[in-house]
């Protein structure tokens, strides 16, 4: 096998090449309905075409009075005139010594510019007494205070997530240029594995990545679609694979990307594809590849199962945030080591561990022993990868050490 290809590099290596690879095979965007457009990526800024509030509304239940009736010092009495619920605009207008009974959201009357609240108030008949203590111009939201006309609220390149799509709701859009999110198929590669439910002969074992994988893309939002688990057979594989490569925008793969004698992925890539990558200095994870069948890019992970929740987490999402057009990096996080870690060898590690946030403010992070990239039972009673940095080290405990949590913080 030739290798015109990096081979061995570096985690850093790999981000870059992953960051060109993806941008340059970025997904064309469309107009993509709002109702659909949840974790999609803007493609255009998000401009508002209208302010936020609307109007000048209430921002309580009370009375919509003229804040200079009111006296600091003592009740003081008005007329209620009418009542403005939150709801079409009866057009109400107020003069000195009036007021209108009002609801949260609810247009002001002209005239009016402080809300004196329910609790404050007093009513007998049409007189509604005010307490003192209402400063003028209180309980009020104001026309555009959260939102002027023509600013620029999201950015190309970001993630729409629910707040984004209510935001979007409010300024009455109900579509925005986007990329729609990656078409992604997954495949297990192996003679031994079987699907659950089914029994177990002498040598098999059980596809854990397969609905792994599937999992963590659905928490990425994105309904993967699961391939047939490939034979450790060149032709198939390639067969199953350019099947796949016409209608996905990226296919995964576990398993078939070592130096074994069953290990067809980087050769097949070579020959009928392009590698882009194959083998990083992580663990673990080394025999990652990243490559192109028919155009379509292709992830291979490796097999062990530890490998591919840390692989994907790390490369993965980044692959897909690219392809997608995101333009940031995910944020990073820190947390302080629980325990000492003495590590012996070159690669950078990433470690299983528990992630907590302490009632001091503190993120804290107690490693797991269990260091097996077999070791499902461990990663699964984990909720983050803890991040060694390259070459031998000691850390003592309370050491501050990047983190890239994968379940919910306890
Ligand atoms: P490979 O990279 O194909 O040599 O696989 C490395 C190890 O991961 C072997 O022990 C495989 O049996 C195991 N493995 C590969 N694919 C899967 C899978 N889909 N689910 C569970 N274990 C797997
Ligand atoms: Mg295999």
């Amino acid at each position: 096998m030739t290798t015109d290809f990096p081979q061995r590099i570096r985690l850093s290596e790999a981000e870059a090449l992953i960051d060109a690879v993806g941008a340059r095979q970025r997904l064309s965007t469309i107009r993509i309905d709002c109702a659909d457009a949840l974790g999609c990526v803007l493609a255009e800024p998000v401009t508002a075409p209208i302010d936020l509030p609307v109007f000048d509304n209430s921002a309580m239940d009370g009375y919509a009075v003229c804040g200079a009736d009111l006296d600091p010092a003592r009740p003081v009495r008005l007329r209620l005139i009418g009542e403005q619920f939150a709801g079409p605009s009866k057009a109400l207008s107020i003069a000195s010594g009036e007021c209108v009974r009002i609801t949260t959201g609810a247009p002001m009357p002209t005239g009016a510019d402080t809300v004196v609240i329910r609790e404050n108030a007093i009513a007998s008949g049409a007189l509604i007494e005010c307490r003192p203590g209402t400063p003028p111009g209180a309980n009020l939201r104001h026309a555009g205070e959260d939102v002027r006309a023509g600013q620029t609220l999201l950015n190309a390149g970001q993630r729409i997530g629910a707040a984004q799509l209510g935001l979007c709701a409010a300024l009455g859009l109900d579509s925005v240029m986007a990329a729609p999110r990656a078409r992604v198929t997954v495949f297990s590669t192996g003679d031994e594995l079987r699907a659950t439910g089914q029994p177990l002969s002498a040598g098999e074992i059980h596809d854990s990545n397969g609905p792994m994988l599937a999992g963590l893309l659905a928490s990425e939002g994105i309904v993967a679609r699961r391939g047939p688990v490939l034979p450790d057979q060149p032709q198939a594989m390639l067969d199953r694979l350019r099947d796949a490569a016409s209608d996905s925008d990226l296919l995964i793969t576990c398993g078939g990307v070592s130096a074994g004698d069953r290990d067809h992925l980087p050769a097949l890539l070579q020959q009928h594809g392009r590698l882009h990558f194959w083998r990083v200095q992580i663990k673990p994870g080394m025999p990652l590849l990243l490559g192109e069948i028919d155009g379509t890019l292709l992830l291979g992970l490796p097999g062990n199962p530890v490998a591919v929740l840390a692989c994907f987490l790390v490369l993965g999402r980044r692959l897909i945030d690219r392809l997608e057009g995101v333009t940031g990096l995910r944020s990073q996080h820190f947390a302080r080591l629980q325990r000492a870690v003495e590590k012996r060898h070159e690669r950078l590690e990433f470690m299983r561990g528990v992630l907590r946030s302490d009632p001091d403010g503190v993120l804290r992070v107690m490693p797991d022993d269990a260091t097996g990239s077999h070791r499902l039972a461990a990663a699964s009673r984990a909720n983050a990868l803890i991040v060694l940095p390259e070459g031998p080290c000691m850390l003592e405990a309370d050491t501050v050490v990047p983190v890239v949590p994968f379940g919910p913080v306890g």
